[in-house]
Parts: structure tokens; C-alpha cells; sequence
């Protein structure tokens, strides 16, 4: 009985002990499976944050399409009187758009040649004068034709013309039979911008741009001159074929015009295609045959406020100019830093040889001919 009991004590000791150790076992293997379960629980807890971290950065792109593009231009704005739409290098003076202006900075060619040491062409008399822009571009061509022909007779026939003395010339040519020999109404006439001249020869007082003297046609626009009424362009125009009629505007829209046969006229129309856009995507952007890159808009004026106010791009060289009847056109020299902070509004500087690959010439308007020579145009000597 005892050994019974005592058996059985022991058995029962070991029974409990059994249990107990299958107890813990079983608290071991439940820790055990919690551990692990806890383990996997946590690995898929951050196994799936870093997938869910690269799923969205590879999604990053799409999702921050108004993220700022380190690249983009970043435009200004600059305020001028909503007046400035009469003043600058690009007006387009003519019968339809009248010359208002006024306060232009005006220089004597003859007192310039003398102050620059310049003997290779002269004008009539020291009251001939020019807008200060226009001088010394114009003084360069000559100065390069006479380097390269030795030819030394040009005179400056016509220049910067007051509205009285416009109006003079009007008045006398009234009594004209020849319809060739109207001049342009006071208001209309470029010369009083003092952007426009007329070359002429001494002694014959003739400058046909037949021979030696079709180099200006060819190359004015390095210098930023146009032949402002050339032949065929009549219609366009409604100004007579003038070989000896030259007008600045800047080298960029000088080439432009001579590299795609466009009169004034028709650029400024085309320019009105190219409004400002802050992508820059609707600008019209083009190389001169020097590498030169350029980019320019037009934006139209509000008429009902007294400023306007102009986009520019930070950081690179622009200019303004009104266009004489609606709005800005802003040319950008791209590549070419600031000469001060911010904008500027001078003209191309033509003596940087900062050169830029640039896009194609966008060659969207080619010129076209037309024969009507006969009309009744007017002169604009
Ligand atoms: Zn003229």
C-alpha cells in the first residue's frame, strides 16, 4: 500500500511534473508561435513600408507635374506707362499707324562723327540728326562698306524729321502731278521716329543700291537695318520700291525680316502669333547666320489700366519696345547675361561674341513676290 501510494506519490509527482513540463512546452511553443507570429507580423509590417515607399517615389513624377523645374525661366515683371507702346526700336510707323512718340533721345550724326573721328561718309548739315540707338550701328556699316569697297561718298540724306518739317514737305509735294513724288502725310512718316535715313552719293545725289552699293541690302541686318520698302513688297507696304530708305530695328528682327523676305508689316503681324506664354513654348525663337539665339513675344497692352505691366526673363539680357498700336514685343538674348540687374533696355550689343547653338530659324513665313510695281505709291525719301 505504501509502495502503492508511494508509486503512486511518485507517479503522480512525475504525472505533474509531465504536465507542468507540457505546460511550459506548450507556453514555450505558444511564446514560441507568438514570437514568431509577432516576428512575421512585424517583417511584413516593414516589409511592405519600404515597398510602399518606393511605389510612391517611383510614382513621384506623375504625381508632381507642378513640381518646379530647376531649369524653367523665371519671368519679372516690369511696369512702364501704357504710353511706351508709341516708343522704341520696333514701332511701325506708316499710313495707318501715326508717329506719336515724342521725348526721344536724338544726336547729330556730323557732331558724332566728329566725337567717333569719322570721315568715310558726311550729311548735309550738323542739324541732321538720329536716334542715339540707330548712330552707331549705322556708322559701323558705312565704316565696314568703305573697308571693304574704298568707297567714301555717302551722305546721309535723310534722317530725323520734326512733324513741322514733315509737314513742309507735305505741302510741297501737293502741287506734284507725279504720284512718286508725294512724301508721307506729317505723323506718318517714319523719319520722324529718327530711326529711319536715306542714304544718297555726292555729287550725283543718287543711291540706287544697284552695284557696289547692294552690299547695305545684303547686310544691313548685321548692323540691325532693313530696307524698310523693298521692290515687289508695294502692296504691303504702300510705299514705292527705296533702294536708299533704311530703318533700324535690332539685329534680331532685322534678320529675321531679310532672312524670311518680310516687310515691317508683315513681321510685326507675325509677332503678334508669338504671345507671351511662361513656358516659353509660343515664343518665336530663332539663330541669326552668327549663332546668335533669340526669343520674342509680344504682349498686349490692357487699355484700361495706365501701366503696364511686362514679363521678362530673370537673369538674361531682354528689351522692351512698344509696337506703335497695341502692345510690347520683348526680345530676349539668350545666352547673354544682364548688363545690369535684372532687365535692360538696350539694344543688341553687337560687339559680344557670345555664341549659342541655336534652334533652326523658324522659317514659318517665307516671302512672296509680287509684281505690281505700277501702283500709286507714295515716296518716302
Ligand atoms: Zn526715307
Amino acid at each position: 500500500m505504501p509502495k502503492d501510494t508511494k508509486i503512486s506519490k511518485e507517479q503522480s509527482i512525475r504525472r505533474t511534473k509531465f504536465v507542468t513540463e507540457l505546460i511550459i512546452s506548450a507556453a514555450v511553443i505558444c511564446a514560441g508561435g507568438y514570437l514568431i507570429k509577432g516576428v512575421a507580423d512585424r517583417s511584413q509590417t516593414v516589409g511592405t513600408s519600404p515597398f510602399a515607399d518606393v511605389t510612391d517615389v517611383a510614382e513621384l513624377p506623375e504625381n508632381t507635374t507642378e513640381a518646379p523645374d530647376p531649369n524653367a525661366v523665371i519671368y519679372d515683371t516690369v511696369s512702364r506707362p501704357l504710353t511706351d507702346i508709341f516708343k522704341g526700336e520696333l514701332i511701325l510707323v506708316n499710313n495707318y499707324n501715326e508717329y506719336i512718340g515724342g521725348g526721344e533721345d536724338l544726336v547729330s550724326i556730323l557732331e558724332m562723327n566728329d566725337e567717333t573721328g569719322r570721315t568715310c561718309f558726311t550729311t548735309v548739315d550738323y542739324s541732321y540728326m538720329i536716334a542715339e540707338p540707330a548712330y552707331e550701328p549705322l556708322a559701323q556699316m558705312i565704316e565696314d562698306f568703305y573697308d571693304k569697297t574704298g568707297i567714301d561718298n555717302l551722305t546721309i540724306y535723310g534722317s530725323y524729321r520734326t512733324r513741322e518739317f514733315q509737314q513742309e514737305l507735305y505741302d510741297a509735294s501737293l502741287g506734284e502731278d507725279e504720284p512718286s513724288a508725294r512724301v508721307a502725310k506729317p505723323g506718318y512718316s517714319e523719319h520722324e521716329s529718327g530711326y529711319a535715313i536715306d542714304f544718297s552719293t555726292i555729287p550725283d545725289y543718287d543711291f540706287d543700291g544697284t552695284g557696289e552699293y547692294s552690299w547695305f541690302a545684303e547686310n544691313c541686318w548685321k548692323y540691325g537695318y532693313i530696307l524698310r520698302y523693298p521692290e515687289g513688297k508695294e502692296d504691303i507696304t504702300e510705299i514705292q520700291y527705296e533702294p536708299w530708305h533704311f530703318r533700324y530695328v535690332g539685329v534680331p528682327h532685322a534678320y529675321y525680316m531679310w532672312k524670311n523676305s518680310l516687310t515691317m508689316e508683315e513681321y510685326m503681324e507675325l509677332l503678334k502669333e508669338h504671345p507671351y506664354d511662361p513656358t516659353g513654348t509660343s515664343h518665336l525663337s530663332f539663330s541669326d547666320d552668327n549663332g546668335k539665339l533669340y526669343e520674342v513675344y509680344y504682349v498686349a497692352a490692357d487699355f484700361s489700366a495706365d501701366t503696364a505691366n511686362i514679363p521678362v526673363p530673370n537673369g538674361v539680357k531682354s528689351a522692351i519696345s512698344g509696337n506703335n498700336s497695341d502692345g510690347f514685343i520683348v526680345t530676349v538674348y539668350v545666352g547673354e547675361a544682364p548688363e545690369t540687374e535684372g532687365t535692360s533696355d538696350e539694344a543688341s550689343d553687337q560687339s559680344s561674341d557670345e555664341e549659342s547653338d541655336g534652334d533652326e530659324l523658324d522659317d514659318e513665313n517665307s516671302g512672296e513676290d509680287s509684281d505690281d510695281t505700277d501702283d500709286d505709291y507714295s515716296e518716302e525719301w
